[in-house]
């Protein structure tokens, strides 16, 4: 009798193994473990609509139906705490073990704590999970301000939603500029520039001093440039830690995330990991990543799949994310590690624009604003290594797609 694969997390990444590992023909036994008691759902939408919508429900990544249809046996409110690697067996909170053949970790991130004093008052929130989201919904309707510390994406997507709301947002930022170095300096000023005139109110080069309370409960910020912010509701969205805790208790290379190889195996093979808390070399730059999208954890967990049935493949998917940001849909794809040329697209005052970055000739990514056609022809043309001229970009989505379309068959 098999022991079959336990999958730990039940994310985008968890259960696309699942799901793939049936794809793929696996008939033994597929054991999907996940420590929130939810249907598993789609994360994207929580900092988007959900947040601002008293009547969203979570959007399930599959129903419940496709893990009896599948023979997927789901557990969803089980915590997993420790793997014995050698003994090829796991120990759930609570009592109880499992073993297993293969095991794969799909336990994500969490957001990152921030170290100030002030930050464990009530009021003072992040968000992952649904959970947190039910949190801020319920607890922003009585908040007339809100602070949202970090600009990246999901702080911008949460300030831009509750700005348009009605609450008033200001979002502090430590670095000179939004979205760190995720996207290009013309997109991050344009996201900028266009929160402003919304009415987001946003801080660079500012960080907090500590953040004030009132009877336990979260009154305002006070900022490093001595400026009090008063806020019954302050978001914390300054990245996340990959979920490594439970790799390290099997002894597995830990490194800014679990290590895997191309094929998703770690330092134990029998052991995968995919999703936000993998790390990896990376096929296009060359240099070791950990991607947080659902691009990524989908595609690591297709190849997971093949890896357990026997039919390992090399990691090369395309990178793409996308983020929606008040009204700018945000898409990228490729990477821009290595770049030393950037070609603009359309016209940012018609909020419809893209960035191509090249290193030389190469096209290595594109970062689109509200221009969703240069971003699927991106990967095509980054998933097949096409190069366009200047000149073809000039010319718009007809010219590449016209470029594309006179290559070489094969
Ligand atoms: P997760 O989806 O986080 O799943 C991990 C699961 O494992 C969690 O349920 C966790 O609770 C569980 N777990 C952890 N440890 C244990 C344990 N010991 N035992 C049992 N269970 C455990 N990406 C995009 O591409 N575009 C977007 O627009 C976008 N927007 C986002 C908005 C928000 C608000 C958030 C939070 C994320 C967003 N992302 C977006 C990122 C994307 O959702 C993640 O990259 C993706 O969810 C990663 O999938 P995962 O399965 O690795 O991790």
């Amino acid at each position: 009798m098999k022991n079959g694969v336990v999958i730990v997390g039940s994310g985008h990444a968890g259960v696309q193994a699942a799901a793939s590992l049936r794809e793929e023909g696996y008939d033994g036994p597929v054991i999907l473990l996940g420590d929130e008691k939810e249907l598993p759902y789609h994360k994207p939408p929580l900092s988007k609509t959900f947040i601002k919508d008293a009547a969203a429900q979570p959007q399930p990544l599959r129903g419940e139906v496709f893990y009896t249809g599948h023979t997927i046996d789901f557990r969803p409110g089980t915590l997993v705490e420790r793997i014995d690697a050698a003994a090829r067996r796991l120990d759930l909170a609570g009592g109880g073990d499992l073993a297993y053949d293969h095991l794969i970790l799909a336990t994500g991130s969490r957001p990152r704590v921030l170290p100030l004093p002030g930050a464990d008052l009530t009021g003072v929130l992040s968000l992952r999970s649904v959970a947190d989201a039910r949190l801020i919904r319920e607890q922003s309707g009585a908040c007339e301000e809100v602070v949202v510390i970090g600009g990246g994406f999901i702080g911008l997507e949460i300030a831009a939603t509750l700005a348009a709301g009605g609450r008033k947002v200001t979002v502090i930022e430590a670095l000179d500029r939004l979205l760190g170095r995720a996207v290009a300096p013309l997109i991050a000023e344009h996201v900028r520039q266009r929160l402003t005139a919304s009415g987001v109110r946003i801080l660079l080069k500012t960080t907090i001093e500590r953040i004030e309370g009132e009877a336990g409960h979260v009154s305002g910020v006070l900022t490093s440039s001595g400026e009090h912010l008063p806020a019954k509701m302050v978001i914390t969205g300054i990245g996340v830690v990959p979920n490594v805790e439970l790799a390290e208790t099997a002894g597995l290379t830990v490194a800014n995330g679990i290590r895997v190889d191309t094929a998703m195996r770690s330092s134990v093979p029998e052991i995968l990991a995919i999703g936000d808390n993998a790390s990896y070399r990376h096929w296009q730059t060359g240099g070791d990543v950990r991607l947080e999208s659902v691009q990524n954890a989908t595609d690591q967990a297709k190849l997971a799949a093949r890896t357990i049935v026997g039919h390992p493949g090399d990691y090369a998917a395309v990178p793409w994310f996308w983020s929606d940001i008040g009204d700018m849909k945000l898409q990228m794809v490729g990477l821009t590690a290595g770049s030393d040329r950037q070609i603009l697209s359309g016209d940012p005052a018609e909020n419809r624009f893209s960035v191509f970055h090249f290193a030389g000739d190469r096209l290595t990514a594109i970062e689109s604003v509200n221009r969703p056609a240069d971003h699927m022809l991106g990967r095509k043309m980054l998933g097949l290594g096409f190069s366009p001229t200047p000149e073809q970009v000039a010319g718009g989505a007809e010219a590449l797609k016209a470029a594309l379309a006179a290559l070489p068959a094969g």
